[in-house]
């Protein structure tokens, strides 16, 4: 009895003790919860500065507000109803329907003839909706050389190494050297340092992602980084926003200055933390063809210890060429955007662009090959064997490294530097004359190479410091209409937001339509201006974007719609 009650105290005692361990443990870690979640607050402060803070938490809740009652089965069967409507405009502008289309919807019983394949392709490419026609140069980007000479080599190359693939060296061994070859050629365009590597990707964005992961894998295995940050001017592409969601990396998106288009330094420095490891500056941006300063996010890189990425995708075999052509046409000085800049620790730099190789191959390039490494995926332990890829993927098409070693020994450095001259001139005869002629429109900042953008001279992102009042300034040509007019003339250009902008992105194919365009563009305005419908796409998506809080919401439905429209047979 007695040892029973005493056993009871001591039990009691016990638990009252272990009961006070468990009080402490659980402040120690509300405190560290409050602490962290604190930190994280913060830091989330600091780069977003208060204001943007406010607007973001504004934008989520009354986003958040709204999708919530988008659920009420009477708001929903409204949002349902558009959201079949623009399905079905979708399906109309891109499946072609009607008697005549056979669709092929399972194998054939039997194999069909080499000459009913090519009859098939025939009738396809003819069946409405009619494909754009690139040739005359009306398409912005998309097609970047088109030459037939050059179209002529690149098959040439394919044909040879069709079935090759280079996850298998020992069978393919000309196909390695030829994708070491192309790395090589890149590393030294953009004047990499000795110890320098790189390797190829299926195109930009796999290139970006494989940086993204590369930086995770480096900053976790040297830094001891657990929750990774990266800081990103908005004018980046949104490769780097899409490696960020496939790698777990939190993104800080940093505006530039709307006058000259280059990250906001400060903004960009705000946004540093201990979490941070990576930086991103555009040489050039896919918006609107402006450069970052390079020089100036290689130092606050190489201050922070992190990286820098610098993104040529678009620069491609521009960038590295502008520098003695602009010595040459007395264009100015262009500053420095590769690896000289100190800081810059990775370029991507797309081969299937400017460099005139058949789509589907890019080079992402490291200043040291250790940083390369953290790229890799090696599994010693895999049943099937031991498993080493250098990218994401694992097979991969030798023909297209073919034919990209192909396109670069047809061009050679005199090759690219006469498309770097007739790009380049034809970009800035663009900028020239939309300044000259057009004054309604506004080009965005000072473009260096290849693409010019343009808004609305009265766009309010214009007006800081200016002495229009609001109303005065806000009755611009609305771009947007300008962008579909000149659809409906034929030209495929790009819509912006942020400003609403509309851009062109120079070809080989655009030098000779200049004057067309400038032409047509000058309709396309007055037309704007006297007779806009709001009924073009980049009007509707665009305009549906900005105009209520559901609108992102809706964008992005209507963009999952077109999305499911590309695998409808
Ligand atoms: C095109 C582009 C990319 C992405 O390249 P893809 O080849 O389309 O994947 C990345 N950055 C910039 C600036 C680009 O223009």
């Amino acid at each position: 009895m007695t040892s029973n009650i005493s056993s009871t105290s001591m039990l009691a005692r016990l638990n009252r003790r272990s009961s006070r361990a468990f009080e402490t443990l659980k402040n120690v870690l509300l405190l560290y919860l409050i602490l962290t979640r604190t930190l994280k607050a913060i830091r989330h402060l600091r780069a977003r500065g208060f204001a943007r803070t406010i607007v973001d938490l504004y934008t989520w809740v009354s986003q958040e507000t709204l999708l919530l009652a988008l659920r009420l089965p009477r708001l929903r069967a409204g949002v349902q109803r558009e959201l079949a409507k623009a399905r079905l405009d979708i399906e109309a502008g891109m499946v072609p329907s009607g008697p005549s289309v056979t669709r092929h919807l399972a194998l054939p019983s039997f194999g069909q003839s080499a000459e009913w394949i090519v009859a098939e392709m025939d009738k396809m490419d003819s069946e409405a909706p009619a494909h754009a026609d690139w040739h005359g140069g009306r398409v912005s980007g998309a097609v970047y050389h088109g030459g037939d000479d050059m179209t002529a080599v690149i098959l040439a190359a394919i044909t040879r190494y069709a079935l090759s693939n280079p996850l298998h060296p020992d069978v393919f061994p000309a196909v390695r050297k030829m994708e070491a070859e192309i790395v090589a050629m890149c590393l030294r365009m953009y004047h990499a340092p000795d110890g320098a590597a790189g390797t190829t990707t299926s195109g930009g964005t796999e290139s970006i992602v494989m940086a993204v992961k590369a930086y995770r894998d480096w900053a976790r295995a040297e830094k001891g980084i657990t929750e990774p940050e990266m800081v990103v001017p908005e004018t980046a592409h949104a490769a780097f926003d899409k490696g960020a969601a496939y790698m777990g990396v939190k993104v800080h998106t940093v505006p530039v200055d709307p006058i000259t288009r280059q990250v906001d330094l400060k903004g960009v420095r705000r946004a540093i933390n201990a979490n941070t490891i990576l930086l991103v500056g555009s040489a050039i941006n896919f918006p609107d063809g402006n450069a970052d300063d390079i020089v100036a996010l290689g130092k606050l890189a190489k201050n922070a210890g992190i990286g820098l990425h610098v993104d040529s995708c678009l620069g491609s075999f521009i960038v590295p060429f502008l520098a003695e052509v602009s010595a040459e046409e007395g264009w100015g000085a262009v500053p420095i955007w590769d690896f000289r800049v100190e800081g810059v620790t990775s370029i991507s730099c797309d081969t299937h662009k400017y460099g005139f190789a058949p789509k589907g191959n890019s080079v992402v390039m490291y200043r040291s090959a250790n940083l390369r490494r953290y790229q890799y995926y090696v599994n010693a332990g895999w049943v099937g064997g031991v498993y080493a890829s250098p990218s994401l993927a694992g097979s991969r098409p030798g023909a297209l490294i073919a034919g990209t070693w192909a396109a670069m020994h047809y061009m050679g450095s005199s090759g690219y530097r006469d498309s770097c001259r007739a790009i380049v001139s034809t970009a800035r005869a663009i900028a020239a004359r939309i300044r000259a002629e057009i004054p309604v429109l506004r080009v965005l900042g000072d473009p260096p190479a290849s693409v010019v953008a343009f808004a609305s001279a009265a766009d309010p992102i214009f007006r800081k410091g200016s002495k229009l009042s609001a109303s005065e300034s806000s009755k611009g040509v609305d771009v947007l209409e300008v962008g579909d007019k000149m659809a409906k003339r034929g030209w495929h250009l790009n819509a912006l937001k942020g400003p609403a902008a509309v851009h062109i992105a120079v070809t080989r194919l655009t030098v000779p339509v200049v004057d067309q365009f400038i032409a047509d563009l000058k309709d396309a305005v007055r037309e704007a201006e006297l007779a806009p419908s709001g009924k073009g796409n980049m009007a509707r998506l665009y305009g549906l974007g900005t105009s209520s809080a559901v609108g992102p919401a809706m964008v992005g439905h209507i963009a999952e719609a077109f999305l499911d429209t590309l695998y409808k047979a």
